[in-house]
């Protein structure tokens, strides 16, 4: 997960025109919610259709605000499915330890350009998975989750003020830095905080995003293990530099050079925001360029 500028794209005309279906739609949405609910029958079995947030305009201006990556795991789910608009605040329900905390959820919502994500389908929909070091599957992933520090603040009512603390990671208000932290395995950890507390909005969005599902952590680790061979040759370019400087020739030491230099745009490759798990490359590049100038 990275932090992404929700204004480096403009919202799509669609959603915010007020000629326009999805606009439209959200007018209508509130109309029959408003009404249900202050009939007394919020939790009836109707289901509006909602449909704007789906559109393609929507899916790629998603796709260009993440580059083709999942919002939470950031690996990249353009390449091998399709993708899944995830709201952040769930539209229709809202469940917490397998009980509805709202319905209807935040239909207001629905199609607001601010609560949609793209997201792969093992963050976005609850699934088993395996996970390491636990014999037996787990059903994770994000479906209708929305956890809060504190319950009885939950936004339940669109015209009154949002008082409510959410307990997962938003990638366009949050710094995912301050709460997660990398292993080179590809484990990704709650950031502590301080000797005894690690990150509450850390843990709570690896669980429900499945952040350490078995086959993430052996993608990140792959890259992780690419990393670290750049950063081996790096090591080893830079001593050789260093002892040499005097013995060696000019034309090999501007080849040693030119290779440090090549080996070094390699590496920073690997934290530009369009590659997969550049949250945890960016992580373990700063701590070695540390490591390396002191
Ligand atoms: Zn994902």
């Amino acid at each position: 997960m990275r932090s992404v500028r929700r204004d480096s794209v403009p919202a799509p005309r669609v959603l915010t025109d007020s000629k326009l279906s999805g606009h439209r739609e959200r007018q209508r949405a509130e109309v029959k919610y408003d009404h249900l609910i202050a009939s007394g029958q919020p939790a009836s079995g109707f289901a509006f259709e909602f449909k704007a947030y789906k559109l393609a305009e929507v899916k790629e201006a998603l796709y260009q605000l993440f580059h083709g990556k999942c919002a939470y795991c950031e690996s990249r789910y353009a390449g091998t499915q399709p993708m899944d608009v995830e709201h952040w605040r769930p539209k229709g329900l809202v469940h917490e330890k397998g009980q509805p905390v709202m319905k209807p959820g935040y239909y207001w919502l629905a199609a607001d350009w601010d609560n949609l994500y793209p997201a792969c389908i093992d963050c976005n929909r609850a699934r088993e998975q395996r996970i390491p070091g636990q014999p037996q599957p787990v059903l994770l992933g994000k479906a209708n989750r929305f956890p809060l520090e504190d319950e009885t603040k939950r936004w339940k009512d669109r015209l009154s003020q949002n008082n409510e603390s959410s307990l997962l990671i938003d990638p366009c208000h949050d710094d995912p830095q301050e709460h997660l932290e990398f292993t080179t395995d590809g484990v990704v950890l709650p950031k502590k905080q301080s000797a005894v507390e690690a990150s509450h909005k850390g843990a709570e969005s690896i669980e429900v995003y499945a952040l350490n599902r078995s086959e993430l952590v052996w993608d990140r680790c792959e890259v992780a293990r690419q990393i670290q061979q750049r950063m081996t040759a790096i090591r080893k370019l830079a001593t050789l530099l260093d002892r040499s400087c005097a013995e060696i020739m000019d034309s090999t030491r501007l080849t040693l050079e030119d290779l440090l230099s090549h080996e070094m745009a390699a590496l920073r490759r690997f934290q530009e925001p369009s590659q997969p798990f550049s949250m945890m490359a960016a992580q373990l590049i700063d701590e070695f360029i540390r490591d390396l100038t002191t």
